[in-house]
């Protein structure tokens, strides 16, 4: 196993590290501040200065203005622009834009990737993902999906009702998920919808536990009656879960990426109080229960940089069916790791820790989602199980 970077890749990923660390952290506080009044000045310097940088979407093929750099290189850079919230924004890597973008070039036509991909990738325009819908619809199991696209001539008519469509308020364009047959398997399709598509009803953004930052509002819509032509399938119709569960493995793996960037900071954040911070004569660092508190977390944060690495490799080779049940222990472990670092940095901060003078409880209660979204924990644990049972799962790869 050879763990070693390339150039190419070492020397972005230096880059990458330099530009957050001087650039996007400074900034990190205007760009929220502005992102309330629904301003975006900051984060458009930046993207600017990623592009003229050269570190503008690096995954993605040069065509569409990125470097080609693949699942792995996604895996380095995109750890390092994790380290800040609004840092995969600025080199237009966050989510769901980014697992949309993939989606588009995976499956969508030349028509649609013109139409679509080609503004999402330069950031023109920002898109949603509506797979989830109130109870008893779609949720935890996809296959209670409600909404119905019905064929109407050469066309379709869309109606349902969705929410937690990250970024659908403001979206451009919605990758939507429709029922278009009771086929337990080929009953799904996913529709390309233009956001100020006639039926299309933005009911709210509601409130969560977590802030609201840039694409990262939760958006309740409706779909009353909503036409849209055959060049608005992406792939064939029937193909809406395989093509769901397309998007979400290298997606939910991209979220483990950004989100070890952001526990390796907090962690590194907790050095510099640990270190000065004096209790019962000696410094915090000095105390063997804290000792314990960074050891386990730092083993958290490896083993799952370990295996992401290893979900990334087997996705670049490929492999994608066969990476699903371990993008399932990679997404568990490291959602649960980021909430534990960041819960153990309040700890190890004490009071500053639980004040609002240090970033740690912001970013816990956005990072409690991580649990949640893009499948709970109880389901991708189910996943592992069953694979295991049947015997798919080599332990000792
Ligand atoms: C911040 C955030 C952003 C999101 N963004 C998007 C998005 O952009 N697009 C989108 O389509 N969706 C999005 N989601 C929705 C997300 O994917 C769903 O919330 C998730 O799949 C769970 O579905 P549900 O909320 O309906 O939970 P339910 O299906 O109601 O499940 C509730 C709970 O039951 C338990 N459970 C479920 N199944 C099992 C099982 N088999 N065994 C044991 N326990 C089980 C779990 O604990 C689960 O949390 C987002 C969610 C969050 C929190």
């Amino acid at each position: 196993m050879d763990f070693s970077l390339s150039d190419e890749l070492a020397t972005l990923r230096a880059a990458v590290r330099t530009f957050v660390d001087e650039h996007v952290i400074p900034n990190e506080q205007a760009i929220i501040l502005e992102d309330r009044e629904r301003r975006t000045d900051t984060l458009q310097k930046l993207q600017q200065k990623a592009k003229s940088e050269g570190l503008w979407v690096p995954h993605l093929p040069v065509a569409l203005g990125g470097r080609g750099l693949g699942v792995m290189g996604m895996c380095v850079l995109f750890r390092e622009m994790g380290r800040s919230p609004v840092g995969a924004k600025v080199f237009n890597c966050d989510a769901p834009d980014q697992g949309n973008m993939d989606l588009l070039l995976m499956a969508g036509s030349d028509a649609q990737k013109a139409r679509w991909l080609e503004p999402l990738c330069n950031a023109t325009m920002t898109s949603a993902f509506c797979l989830t819908e109130p109870a008893p619809g779609a949720g935890a199991d996809p296959t209670n999906l409600r909404t119905r696209a019905t064929r109407d001539g050469d066309g379709w008519v869309i109606d349902g009702h969705k929410w937690y469509s990250t970024g659908g308020g403001a979206a451009g364009v919605l990758l939507l998920v429709a029922r278009t047959s009771d086929d337990p398997k080929e009953g799904a399709t996913v529709f390309i919808v233009p956001r100020d598509a006639k039926g299309v009803v933005h009911v709210r953004d509601f409130a969560t536990m977590g802030e609201e930052l840039l694409q990262h509002r939760e958006a309740e819509l409706r779909f009353e009656g909503v036409r849209v032509g055959d060049d608005a399938v992406l792939g064939r119709v029937g193909d809406g879960f395989r093509l769901a569960q397309a998007r979400l493995v290298p997606a939910r793996l991209t979220h483990c990426m950004r989100w070890l960037g952001l526990a390796d900071r907090a962690l590194s954040m907790c050095r510099e109080y640990l270190a000065t911070r004096v209790a019962f004569g000696k410094t915090l660092a000095h105390h063997q229960m804290l000792q314990r508190m960074l050891a386990e977390n730092a083993r958290a944060i490896h083993s799952g940089n370990l295996m992401t690495a290893h979900c990334a490799w087997m996705l670049e080779k490929g492999d994608a069916k066969a990476a699903r049940v371990y993008s399932s222990m990679a997404k568990n472990h490291v959602a649960q790791a980021l909430c534990k670092v960041l819960d153990d940095a309040i700890q190890m901060h004490g009071g500053l820790g639980y004040s609002q003078d240090v970033p740690f409880s912001t970013w816990y209660r956005s990072a409690r989602a991580a649990r949640i979204a893009d499948g709970p924990d109880e389901v991708h644990d189910m996943v592992v199980a069953r694979d295991f049972m049947m015997g798919r799962v080599d332990l000792l790869v």
